[in-house]
């Protein structure tokens, strides 16, 4: 049982090499290291303010043609066009993400309701809200802001 004190060829060359150097980049990427100088201020204030466009004035609202849904900010694809559907919200509607991984989710406590919003989880890029109100296979509504949005061509 207490024949383990050889635990020494556990540490590689590698690790000792990398001992004074500890920061890996595993860390979460701060909100505030990717801002894309190109964005608007309307744009900004979305992202970053957790700002809401007016209903109805989004440019992809009635967007009904192909491509992949991006991040404004940072490019990460989030919705594909065939998962949006039309809601009557006045925002872009997805019922499903390309990746759940590409959006992270906090609750948002504020304007006196409890929504689920949604960010990007590259940048951290406010996106809109996501309800359970949404058609299947999903049953969800990801209720998104044109602005946070860019629309490119699927890559196959
Ligand atoms: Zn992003």
């Amino acid at each position: 049982m207490n024949d383990k004190i050889e635990k020494s060829n556990s540490v590689d060359s590698n690790s000792i090499i990398n001992a004074n150097n500890v920061n890996t980049g595993a860390e979460d990427v701060n909100d505030e290291d990717i801002v894309n100088q190109n964005l608007t201020a309307e744009q900004k204030e979305v992202l970053f303010n957790k700002g809401t466009e007016p209903p109805f004035s989004g440019k992809f609202l009635n967007y009904h043609g192909n491509g992949i849904f991006v991040c404004a900010n940072c490019g990460t694809e989030l919705f594909d066009a065939k998962s949006k559907f039309e809601s009557g919200s006045g925002w872009p509607s997805f019922y499903e993400a390309v990746d759940e991984k590409s959006i992270k989710t906090n609750t948002d406590k504020s304007h006196f309701m409890v929504r689920t919003e949604i960010m990007c989880s590259t940048c951290g890029g406010h996106l809109g809200h996501v309800f359970n109100d949404g058609p299947q296979p999903t049953g969800l509504r990801y209720c998104v802001n044109s602005l946070a949005l860019q629309v490119k061509d699927k890559a196959k």
